[in-house]
């Protein structure tokens, strides 16, 4: 069997953060305003300086999975074949689409082999263990969705929404190296979610019937966790609305400081911070 003419057309891209235009007010998404309300001044030599950052082995996993699992979703919507045979010369042809596009350097053909056997083991895992039956027809794959928020005096909200199972249930994928703790990430991943209830109740005039985050757990033996989630209440929107209005005015205010904590150990823009010096045009 050739992997080139067994892949889903087109073959899923691998997502990478967004190359933005300049103008970050442009549009909101989830991924811009996690990444400033985590740091402002990370999130301007990102967005607005757009300096060069590097994709870690675990990045490189989890865009990889989630580029094989778009393409399990999409072959399950047009009914193709999504075996995890199929899914597995996906698979191969994700990893090299992957390393050749992030330019990947690694220390050692040992450290490859040992993240991509990895990769390919928590996928297996995933595609036998899901509670996603392989009959279900999703609801939506991969659908971009803009909802106009002039209402609020805000731009408008943009995203991409992974995948919304039968019912109305929007699910999301993660990668992680431990098991999730489910108040913890229900809390973390709040302004994500918050953005995918506004899209799809903008897509459909109904609300979501609930979220489901499937993590993808990279442990010796793999594990799947599935926790489910409440739709959004009107108190979670109230502080989503909260959050994008605080984005737009510091952006506005030009209120790009540091916010030194747990995350800069997984910055890329440690040096440039360091030399940050008051403000972020005198450096
Ligand atoms: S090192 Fe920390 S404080 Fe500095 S830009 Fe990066 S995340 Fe922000």
């Amino acid at each position: 069997m050739n992997a080139t003419n067994i892949l889903p057309r087109p073959l899923p891209s691998i997502p990478s953060p967004a190359k933005v235009t300049r103008d970050p007010l442009e549009y909101l998404s989830a991924s811009r305003l996690k990444s400033f309300h985590t740091c402002r001044l990370q999130w301007y030599f990102h967005y607005i300086e757009q300096l060069p950052s590097k994709v870690s082995p675990s990045l490189l996993v989890g865009k990889v999975v989630h580029a094989v699992l778009q393409a399990w979703n999409l072959a399950r919507w047009r009914g193709e074949d999504c075996s995890i045979e199929r899914m597995e010369l996906v698979f191969e042809a994700c990893w090299i689409h992957g390393c050749e596009e992030e330019a990947m350097i690694w220390n050692s053909a040992d450290e490859e082999a040992k993240e991509k056997a990895g990769a390919l083991s928590i996928l297996r895992h995933y595609l036998t263990h899901t509670p996603i039956p392989q009959e279900e027809k999703p609801q939506a794959v991969e659908v971009r969705v803009e909802r106009d928020l002039d209402a609020h005096g805000l731009p408008p909200l943009v995203g991409i929404i992974d995948l919304v199972r039968a019912g109305g249930k929007i699910v999301d994928f993660k990668t992680s190296a431990r098991s999730p703790d489910t108040f913890m990430t229900t809390h973390q991943n709040e302004i994500q979610l918050g953005c995918y209830a506004l899209l799809y109740r903008e897509a459909t005039g109904q609300p979501e019937s609930g979220f489901e985050l499937h993590h993808l757990v990279k442990t010796k033996e793999p594990k799947l966790i599935v926790t489910p989630l409440s739709p959004m209440t009107s108190e979670q929107i109230r502080r989503l609305v909260r959050i994008m209005e605080s984005y737009v005015r510091g952006i506005e205010a030009e209120d790009f400081v540091p916010s030194p904590g747990m995350h800069c150990s997984w910055c890329d823009y440690y040096s440039e911070c360091r030399r940050w010096k008051g403000s972020s045009l005198d450096r």
